[in-house]
């Protein structure tokens, strides 16, 4: 019964259960999901399973939201944005899941079941001495009508189980994984409403995706077995069932499941330490996809293009964080300059306060340092850092105090002529070809290797032994601030 939904839109979701930020994991099925609505012209859903959320978790419903929306994975429908199918909350459709869970229990497709928590532990344990399969044993089945209204009068709490049928085949096709079939006498007669008058995930997923005419179900790997259990209440109630789609697991560089040990996994984290979003998507596209050998960037009309589910890796996936910076890194260089200039000015003046009321500076300075120095960055932080010394004034560690004490040349000296030589340049003049011409012609004339004489300057100007191209950043230093630590840096190691 693998068909469709009688309309012939395609609808795909994104149902998070806001346990906390949104994993790099999750982010590569809302992506995935995303993709093929658009390259289908179908509609995208965000659904928050928010039935077993605490109050206190509540934020963790808009930083989810916040991470899709900075990766620019829009939804047509969703909590937010309403729609057609909503709420689009579960915990705003408790009174839908009670429905339907009085529905199979009128057509004794479900039974109350009256065990308390203990009685039921106490029976996991015994199977778990023995080492058996757990399997609820039917006993609240056995009751007889009289006993079940006894007890309901008596306030007796209960649930509500789905009765399994015997010894049936519930099979489906998954994209990834292929023919899956498994014998229903192996699943247990599972919970679908707990006496809270919560649902179970098997059973809202189920009812919601049904409701939601949801077409096709994108979603990781750890709920293959969910499926044959969503399969039987879509059976129970009648319903056709999606097209199903397993991703397969994202591990870490070591072969572990990828958890916080192993360094940043939520999107949020990744934001925070200069990654651009569409780096970001375009490395979790590549995390168990791709459409040939060689092709590691996509834009995302490419991808559109491109992405097919019957494209997708069996093999669980590494995370490569050197892939991820290498993308980074490219994306930053192809990024429009102004769009750069921009992010700059806002990670700058969000990280230092005393630059905060000058973004018409640090613009006008961005333009002149941008083409410079994109080439060698790979995110946006470490960017801020390394434009940073063009901004503030540089400081000198103790080390490089007595840097040059020992060094077979005369450091003083060289920088005594470079102020000179500089201060010949006026501010018409101090350009990156005549800061070189001087600098050059000091080299010669001490015949002293060049090497030598730009590591002094760049300690002097830059405060450590590694700037951006040397004549450049001279240049748009500007010949006060360049003279000025030069001098500063001259005072120092004549202490020293
Ligand atoms: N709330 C489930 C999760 O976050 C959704 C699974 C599904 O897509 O059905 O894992």
């Amino acid at each position: 019964m693998n068909s469709k939904t009688a309309d012939t839109e395609t609808r795909l979701r994104f149902a998070p259960s806001p346990t906390g930020y949104l994993h790099i994991g999750s982010a590569r099925t809302a992506f995935f999901n995303w993709l093929y609505a658009k390259k289908t012209g179908g509609k995208f859903i965000l659904r928050i399973e928010d039935t077993d959320i605490k109050r206190h978790q509540e934020d963790t419903i808009s930083t989810i939201l916040d991470s899709l929306k900075w990766l620019e994975i829009g939804w047509d429908e969703g909590p937010d944005v309403g729609g057609d199918y909503g709420p689009y909350r579960q915990s705003e459709r408790l009174g839908i899941y009670k429905d339907y869970a009085q529905k199979l229990l009128e057509e004794k497709k479900a039974y109350r079941c009256f065990c308390s928590q203990e009685q039921l532990r106490e029976k996991r344990e015994e199977a778990l001495k023995i080492n058996e399969f757990y399997k609820y044993d039917r006993r609240c089945f056995n009751l007889t009508e009289n006993e079940i209204s006894a007890k309901i009068k008596s306030g007796d709490k209960f649930s509500i189980r789905i009765l399994i049928p015997q010894n049936k085949i519930i099979s489906f096709n998954d994209n990834v994984y292929g023919y899956i079939k498994i014998n229903s006498s192996n699943v247990d007669d599972f919970i679908i409403l707990r006496s809270s008058g919560m649902p179970t995930y098997n059973f809202s997923a189920a009812v919601d995706d049904y409701l939601m005419k949801i077409t096709h179900v994108i979603r990781g790997e750890d709920h293959l077995y969910n499926t044959p259990k969503q399969l039987i209440i879509y059976d129970a109630l009648g319903f056709d069932y999606p097209d199903f789609t397993h991703l397969p697991m994202i591990l870490a560089a070591d072969g572990q499941k990828l958890s916080k040990r192993h360094g940043s996994i939520s999107i949020e984290s990744y934001r925070e330490e200069g990654f651009l979003p569409e780096a970001v998507l375009n490395y979790i596209a590549l995390l168990g996809w791709s459409y040939d050998e060689k092709t590691t960037i996509f834009s995302i009309d490419e991808m559109t293009e491109k992405f097919d589910l019957k494209s997708i890796n069996k093999k669980a996936s590494r995370f490569d964080y050197e892939k991820l910076l290498y993308l980074n890194g490219y994306y930053i260089r192809e990024l429009d300059e102004n769009r750069l200039e921009e992010i700059l000015i806002h990670e700058i003046t969000e990280k230092n306060e005393n630059l905060r009321d000058k973004s018409d500076f640090l613009r006008e300075k961005l333009g002149k340092i941008i083409p410079v120095t994109k080439k060698r960055v790979r995110t946006i932080s470490d960017y801020e850092k390394a434009v940073l010394p063009f901004f503030n004034p540089v400081s000198y560690s103790d080390n490089t105090k007595k840097y040059f004490a020992k060094k077979d040349f005369d450091a003083k000296m060289l920088l005594e002529k470079s102020i000179k030589s500089l201060e010949n340049l006026d501010d018409s003049s101090f350009t990156t070809e005549n800061i070189e011409n001087k600098l050059r012609t000091i080299s010669a004339n001490l015949g002293l290797e060049f090497k030598k004489v730009a590591e002094v300057i760049r300690i002097a100007i830059w405060g450590k032994p590694v700037s951006p191209p040397l004549f450049e950043t001279i240049e748009i230093l500007g010949s006060r601030t360049t003279l000025l630590r030069l001098k500063n840096y001259l005072d120092l190691i004549s202490q020293a």
